[in-house]
């Protein structure tokens, strides 16, 4: 199933850095600088006229950037990749690089808020029309993808965890002709490479997993050149959300341990689900390693996924008595955190995706972190118990 480099093999991860400057520095130098200087008027010509492949300016090109870059292209299976200063600059500038005014896209429900509000605000008022269409029914989404021009996805979709056949739904737009773009943050290439299941592009925010030690927001997105080059000539340089190089840094040291965090969040994320779901206390647990088969394409699970209380236990006594789960927003680091569905439904800011499609308030988001599996069960028994009403 997998196509290119096996994300296990740690080989895949390495990508040779220019060394000449770095005393053979085995890790390669965060070149923190703005600016590239030249030695001659001829050179600064030709590197101008585009003869000349150099940096010049880091919104444009620096090679610390570059390096993450070139590691995140090989571990998806793309041919580039650009990186940028947050998950939502990625978002932002990928998919206005291919739609304008009078447009359509269509996108799956339950996506990631901001990505949400993206669409029902900024796009709304630049007359980019967005019809969201149930990703599990293949005919629904045949039904939206005439005349549209871009298929956004995210599988699994965010707060539910609903998990789509992407290669499926891919190919259905291919037969259209529109573009497909596809937010991977949940799995990491470690467990869903969708360039290989036929969609055109793929983004992250690297403040996830690939960053994996919650100190950095960054965002990156890899495909095909022709794709990439239009992102990087059309979007990036005027929005102007360019990755920085002390974070492209930081990304590199987190990508080198990817394969091995996953595996363990895996594990200590489906572990913790079971035991949720054998809990009088729960009535549902949305985790897609509890179905009796992963959806094709996706070989594995990470540690965010979401449950919902039986009515009986204040959720509010429960969250607060947490002590290893912090109370928290965003994922994929060290820590383990929660987010209580109250919170999301009460959140300020419009629209609101959660209100649009119905989330449940009783309902909990965990990310299981790297603590141990028995330490972060005690936690939950332990809150669990203090918080079941009499
Ligand atoms: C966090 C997140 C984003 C946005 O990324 P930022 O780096 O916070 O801008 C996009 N998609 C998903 C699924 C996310 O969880």
């Amino acid at each position: 199933m997998i196509n290119g480099p096996d994300p296990f093999d740690h080989a895949s991860l390495i990508v040779a850095h220019d060394d000449s400057n770095a005393f053979e520095a085995v890790v390669p130098p965060i070149v923190q600088t703005s600016l590239f200087t030249f030695e001659t008027v001829d050179e600064m010509v030709a590197t101008y006229r585009g003869e000349k492949n150099r940096p010049v300016y880091s919104r444009g090109l620096n090679p610390t950037v570059r390096h993450f870059e070139e590691m995140l292209a090989k571990l998806e299976g793309g041919e580039d990749a650009l990186g940028f200063g947050s998950g939502m600059a990625a978002i932002s500038s990928t998919v206005l690089t291919f739609v304008e005014p009078g447009d359509r896209i269509v996108a799956v429900k339950h996506l990631y808020p901001d990505a949400f509000r993206l669409f029902g605000t900024l796009l709304k008022r630049m007359k980019i029309e967005v019809t969201y269409v149930n990703g599990t029914d293949e005919e629904a989404v045949e039904k939206a993808m005439p005349g549209a021009k871009l298929f956004y996805m995210e599988s699994p979709t965010s707060w539910i965890m609903e998990t789509h056949d992407v290669a499926a739904l891919a190919a259905i737009a291919r037969r259209h002709g529109v573009l497909t773009v596809i937010d991977n943050s949940w799995a990491s290439p470690v467990f869903q490479r969708p360039l290989s299941l036929g969609v055109d592009l793929v983004l992250h925010s690297a403040s996830k997993y690939l960053g994996g030690h919650s100190d950095v927001v960054a965002g990156v997105v890899t495909g095909p050149k022709a794709l990439v080059d239009r992102i990087r000539s059309e979007s990036l340089p005027y929005l102007g959300g360019k990755m920085s190089p002390f974070d492209a840094w930081l990304l590199i040291r987190g990508l080198r341990t990817l394969p091995i965090r996953m595996k363990a969040h895996e594990a200590a994320g489906l572990e913790i689900a079971r035991r949720l779901k054998a809990l009088p206390e729960v009535e549902q647990v949305n985790h897609p390693g509890l179905a009796n088969q992963l959806p094709p394409g996706l070989s594995g699970t990470s540690g965010l996924f979401s449950f919902v209380f039986r009515e009986g236990v204040d959720i509010r006594a429960f969250a607060d008595r947490l002590e290893l789960f912090k109370l928290g927003v965003s994922w994929g680091g060290h820590e383990s955190l929660i987010v209580p569905g109250e919170v999301v439904l009460q959140q300020k800011a419009q629209p609101n995706s959660a209100h649009a499609f119905g989330m449940n308030p009783r309902s909990v988001r965990l990310h299981v972190g790297l603590e141990g599996t028995e330490a972060l069960w005690s936690d939950l028994e332990t809150a669990i118990n203090a918080a079941r009403k009499t």
